[in-house]
């Protein structure tokens, strides 16, 4: 990339040019943020990074300007401060940054950083893949055996958490890991049920002071999304409350609804399963991922299956860039299992066809399948998908794996 980085102390200038310069980058250095406004048009760079306290002209009039020029429409800025107050983040936000980062800067992370921020990519990633009960053991080595949890990154944009399984603990390793300072993480409960929420309290950025975390979940009569957590961490089940948690938090109950954040608009969607549990569907840069989970799309000839359900879930899902969903069960396993909540191959195979995503990810597996089983599950949709003609990428995706979109 071409950077182009406007700080006053020299210090931190060298420092930025260095680290980037080593991973390749090419990059200009601007001691003077008047000297920056003229020549960032001319530099034409991919990005720009900026200090805020700088004299003549601070960072955030520097960003106003910048974004005054439509020629420079497609330009990333990046502040880097000393400030860490909450106030400067959302006026730079406002003004046009596409990121906000704290000095001093992490050798080995800040490359990384920029990189993301710059990015147009939406990374989803899963950390857990598994449904009802961790199954940790040789049978599910290959994908893993954590209960459902999958990320999705935006660059610049708060980190986007969807349910609360075991597998939100190598989320939070991750985290941890790459010492980012405050984050803010937007979590979206699918419903309540212990394998989507009981890793609540592992979550490390709950308990780190100046972390903003929300925690979204579907409305569910009596109960407020806030009891539902709190309640699973009363001290004869846990013995950390809610109360210890440090980060700043908010509570949300969710109805059938849309909510836009920025770039990034989350709708859902009521599902088929018992209780309020509700499908997301998150778009953003042209990008639909669907999580749908868990639910229950009823066999052909079954009293339970509602056409009108079937046909809303399809428009709600349709032409989504990946559709993650509950396929609990292979065809055969099925018919014993009618009416628990889940679904099996040739039902989801169908919604895939008739709703045409790009892609199908096979989701929160039955605990008493194996890396085989799901194996021989994932051969049996991509057989029903051809039978339908339908040109849809499948996958069965373990823990750890990303998707670039
Ligand atoms: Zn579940
Ligand atoms: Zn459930």
């Amino acid at each position: 990339m071409k950077i182009f980085a406007v700080d006053d102390d020299p210090i931190t200038l060298a420092l930025v040019a260095e680290v980037l310069r080593s991973a390749g980058h090419e990059v200009t250095t601007c001691g003077s943020s008047r000297d920056a406004l003229r020549d960032i048009p001319r530099a034409q760079p991919d990005c720009v990074i900026s200090d805020i306290m700088m004299p003549e002209m601070d960072g955030f009039e520097l960003i106003r300007e910048l974004r005054r020029r439509p020629e420079l429409a497609a330009l990333k800025i990046v502040v880097l401060s000393t400030k860490s107050y909450d106030f400067d983040r959302r006026r730079a936000k406002e003004l046009g940054a596409d990121g906000y980062l704290i000095k001093p800067i992490e050798r080995t992370t800040f490359v990384q950083s920029i990189v993301e921020i710059v990015s147009e990519d939406v990374l989803v990633t899963y950390w857990g893949v598994h449904g009802t009960l961790p199954v940790p053991g040789v049978r599910t080595l290959r994908r893993g055996g954590n209960t459902p949890c999958v990320s999705v990154e935006v660059g610049g944009e708060p980190l986007y958490v969807f349910d609360c399984g075991s597998g939100i603990k190598g989320l939070s390793d991750r985290l941890l890991a790459m010492q980012q300072g405050r984050i803010t993480v937007r979590i979206f409960l699918s419903h309540p049920h212990w394998d989507h929420i009981n890793t609540i309290p592992f979550f490390a950025p709950l308990y780190a002071p100046g972390n903003q975390i929300e925690i979204h979940g579907p409305y569910q009569g009596d109960l407020s999304i806030e009891q539902v957590v709190s309640a699973q961490m009363e001290s004869v089940y846990f013995p950390v409350t809610i109360r210890e948690f440090g980060a700043h938090l908010v509570f949300r109950d969710l109805r059938e609804e849309s909510l836009s954040f920025g770039p990034v608009r989350i709708d859902t969607m009521l599902l088929s399963h018992p209780g309020y549990c509700l499908g997301y569907r998150l778009t953003c840069r042209g990008r639909k991922v669907c999580y749908i989970t868990d639910n229950e799309l009823f066999l052909r000839g079954d009293p339970h299956r509602d056409e009108h359900y079937l046909e809303r879930l399809a428009d709600f899902v349709r032409g989504a860039d990946v559709l993650i969903t509950d396929t609990t069960y292979r065809d055969h396993e099925y018919p014993a299992k009618i009416g628990w909540g889940h679904s099996c191959v040739s039902e989801v195979a169908e919604l895939a066809a008739r709703a045409q995503v790009k892609r199908l990810h096979l989701f929160h597996h039955d605990p008493d399948q194996s890396d085989d089983d799901i194996d021989l599950k994932l051969a049996e949709t991509r057989a029903a998908l051809a039978k339908l003609d339908a040109s849809v990428e499948c996958d069965a995706p373990a823990e750890g794996t990303d998707l670039v979109l």
